[in-house]
């Protein structure tokens, strides 16, 4: 059993990298990739707690990029995260935040919430600062009953402090993970705001920007999904992945390997996803090709 999809404390998940790598080994996973939002702060310390175990960790990250719905995510699986392109890459994207986040904590204040930019950065702990911690704080402080109310109420994109966020092209965010030796993967198509033929028609356009995986298995499917994503995998010669998107405590029912409890992402799409691979990702802790 693999999941390679997850978030740790250097974006919005609650559990420190090497917390992750102990779970991970506790429950027996073969392989994990973790892919935090917008950062490669984390991998260090994931690469480190990994050594030495049993577990193949791979480097990864999820970036977000925009489209005509809205926005859609791109994990990148075997990245060299020290590649300094997509450092200066990453750095845009933080930027990009940094702009929206004061403006979020202004909008709050004006609502007459106590909920500062500073209360946000020290709930993070990273440098990744984002809506979800906001939505802690809110919640902390009674201004919401959990974070889906803090988003649907005041944060989301029909909320009363929502602050639009500028994003990378999925193009850009495709080439900056190629370049940096990885895999681009759609992550949880499900959830862009297309489907049937326009999904397809979409996925189309994204090979040709270099899309090489879409994400199969994922906590959020119905079962049809997978046969579907599964199809369009095999339609567009693309690898397929797949994983939780484990958050911890910030999506407290998503369990790490198990998702709502069933799913079961399979070994076998290991050693696809890593010859599709052009680097070395930097992760000496494991062999690039199986
Ligand atoms: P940001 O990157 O700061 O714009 O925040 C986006 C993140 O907020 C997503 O990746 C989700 O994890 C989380 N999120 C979005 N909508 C909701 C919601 N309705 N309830 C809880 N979390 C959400
Ligand atoms: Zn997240
Ligand atoms: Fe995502
Ligand atoms: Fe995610």
């Amino acid at each position: 059993m693999i999941d390679l999809h997850t978030h740790s404390t250097a974006s919005d998940g609650s559990l420190s990298p090497r917390s992750i790598i102990e779970l991970a080994n506790k429950i027996g996973l073969k392989a994990l990739a973790l892919t935090d939002h917008d950062t490669v702060a984390g991998l260090d310390e994931a690469i480190d707690a990994a050594t030495g175990t049993d577990l193949i960790l791979i480097p990864g990250v999820e970036l977000s990029a925009k489209n005509e719905k809205g926005s859609l995510h791109i994990v990148g699986l075997h990245i060299d995260h020290e590649n300094p392109r997509l450092a200066s890459g990453l750095q845009r994207v933080l930027d990009m935040r940094n702009e929206r986040n004061p403006r979020i904590a202004k909008k709050l204040g004006e609502l007459g919430m106590h909920v500062s930019l500073e209360d946000a950065t020290e709930f993070a702990g990273g440098e990744v600062v984002g809506r979800p911690h906001f939505a802690r704080v809110m919640v902390d402080r009674g201004y919401a009953k959990d974070p889906k109310d803090a988003f649907t109420r005041f944060l989301g994109k029909k909320g009363a402090a929502y602050v639009f966020k500028e994003r990378l092209d999925p193009a850009e965010c495709i080439d900056l993970i190629l370049q940096a030796g990885g895999v681009p993967i759609l992550a949880h198509p499900d959830q862009i705001g297309f489907a049937g033929e326009d999904l397809d028609a979409f996925v189309g356009q994204l090979v040709g920007m270099g899309l090489k995986g879409i994400e199969v298995f994922c906590s959020s499917y119905k079962s049809h999904l997978t046969t579907q994503y599964t199809r369009l995998a095999r339609k567009y010669d693309l690898v397929r992945s797949g994983g939780t998107d484990f958050h911890g405590a910030l999506k407290p029912d998503i369990k790490l390997g198990r998702g709502f409890g069933s799913l079961y992402v399979p070994d076998e799409l290991l050693e696809p996803i890593a010859l599709a691979s052009t680097g070395t990702c930097g992760n000496r802790t494991h062999p690039a090709r199986y």
